[in-house]
């Protein structure tokens, strides 16, 4: 089957499907233009924490785009109202996958036959679940980081996504001040988070082998790169469970991946200590959340 890339992208709606803590943010972006953003989710109050969280950072975010004007956002428990008219469809729902290979059956029975579909997947290429979908020439992943202060986004093919849908979202996107980059083949990880990951197991590696401590090599981070939080803070602020998870994640599908930070994570994690969340983690200077 064709697919026939949409048109009038300018008057017609972005849809989010998940008002969690992406699916918000990416709703968001969507209106930077002045135009409308529909965000389906089954819970009335996610949307409408959405809903006001959009309301809220409209204006100054919009401000910070050339040529961006603020737009609204409406939530709806509605999937076909949301759909209705939408040229793009961004799924942000819970990271499991039956769940999404579910949604994305939903969405290409309800969306137009010309709405391209798109997963927020942090780990899920889309070619796992493009199985029940009639037309997988639509299907690819847009991975956002957290915008609107990481505003990058990866976009990676199913291996069988219409090569002209990429090309749309590269010429399209950066009008929403959202950045795409595209991998050009199917990566676990995508592009960012693959060097991020890196990033963070060598700093674990170095520590579990005995060599420095979290706060030397945040400081270090911080004198040399010039930025505000090095890697330990950074995974405090994930939470180190997340951390962890993301980390076997690599190592299940890479075996000579090294223990060692796995082993380091654990031991925190066995300890209570996850990161900002619990009060403590590689630091113990935050407030015990409750
Ligand atoms: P979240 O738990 O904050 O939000 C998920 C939302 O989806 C909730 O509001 C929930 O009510 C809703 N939902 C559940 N079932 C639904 C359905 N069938 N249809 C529509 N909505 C449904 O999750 P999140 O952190 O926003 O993550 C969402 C996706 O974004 C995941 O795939 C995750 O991997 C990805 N992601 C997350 C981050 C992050 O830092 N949190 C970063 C990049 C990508």
């Amino acid at each position: 089957m064709t697919f026939t890339l949409p048109t009038d992208l300018h008057t017609r709606p972005v849809a989010i499907v998940g008002a969690g803590t992406l699916g918000r943010r990416i709703a968001l972006m969507f209106t930077t233009r002045g135009g409308t953003v529909r965000i389906y989710d089954p819970v009335p109050a996610a949307g409408r924490a959405a809903q006001a969280y959009v309301e809220q950072n409209a204006t100054d975010t919009a401000a910070r785009i050339e040529g961006g004007k603020p737009g609204t956002a409406t939530a709806t428990t509605d999937l076909v109202e949301a759909l209705a008219g939408a040229w793009l469809v961004i799924e942000a729902v819970p990271e499991r996958l039956e769940l999404k290979k579910r949604v994305f059956a939903e969405l290409d029975a309800a969306a137009d036959a010309d709405a391209i579909l798109a997963s927020n997947s942090s780990s899920y290429p889309t070619s796992r679940f493009i199985d029940r979908v009639t037309r997988p020439e639509r299907v690819l992943n847009m991975h956002f980081y957290m915008p609107p202060r990481q505003s990058a986004v990866d976009l990676m093919s199913s291996g069988r996504t219409d090569r002209a849908v990429l090309d749309l979202l590269l010429a399209e996107l950066p009008h929403y001040g959202v950045f795409p980059f595209e991998a050009h083949r199917e990566s676990t990880g995508f592009i960012f988070n693959r060097v991020w990951a890196a990033i963070k197991r060598e700093s674990l590696s170095v520590v579990s082998e005995g060599v420095s401590t979290p706060q030397d090599i945040d400081a270090m981070w911080r004198i040399n790169t010039g930025l505000p939080a090095g890697p330990f803070r950074a995974m405090d602020i994930v939470g180190l469970d997340v951390v962890l998870n993301i980390e076997n994640h690599y190592a299940a599908e890479n075996p000579a991946l090294p223990a060692g930070p796995r082993e380091l994570l654990k031991r925190y994690i066995d300890a209570g200590h996850l990161g900002v969340k619990t009060g403590r983690g590689f630091y113990d200077d935050y407030a015990e959340q409750d």
